[in-house]
């Protein structure tokens, strides 16, 4: 299995949590750890969630990181 060139990427300022798929590459939660003001990005896949509160990425964040294979993404 191919391991993610991505497992870590710079470091936004704004990071709060950082996990790993299943084959290495970073899933961040960014943002404030209050309001509906943190997101999350998989640095496998490309996929980018809308904003919320951090409870419910914390979650969300971890259940892609579980299943998400994607090693790197060209996209945009
Ligand atoms: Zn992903």
């Amino acid at each position: 299995m191919k391991l993610s060139p991505n497992a870590t990427p710079l470091e936004p300022a704004d990071l709060l949590i950082r996990m790993h798929n299943l084959v290495g590459a970073a899933v961040d939660v960014t943002g404030r750890s209050y309001g509906q003001n943190s997101r999350w990005t998989c640095h496998g896949c490309g996929y980018t969630s809308g904003c919320a509160v951090l409870s419910l990425h914390r979650g969300r964040a971890n259940e892609h990181a579980a299943w998400c294979r994607a090693a790197y993404h060209r996209l945009g």
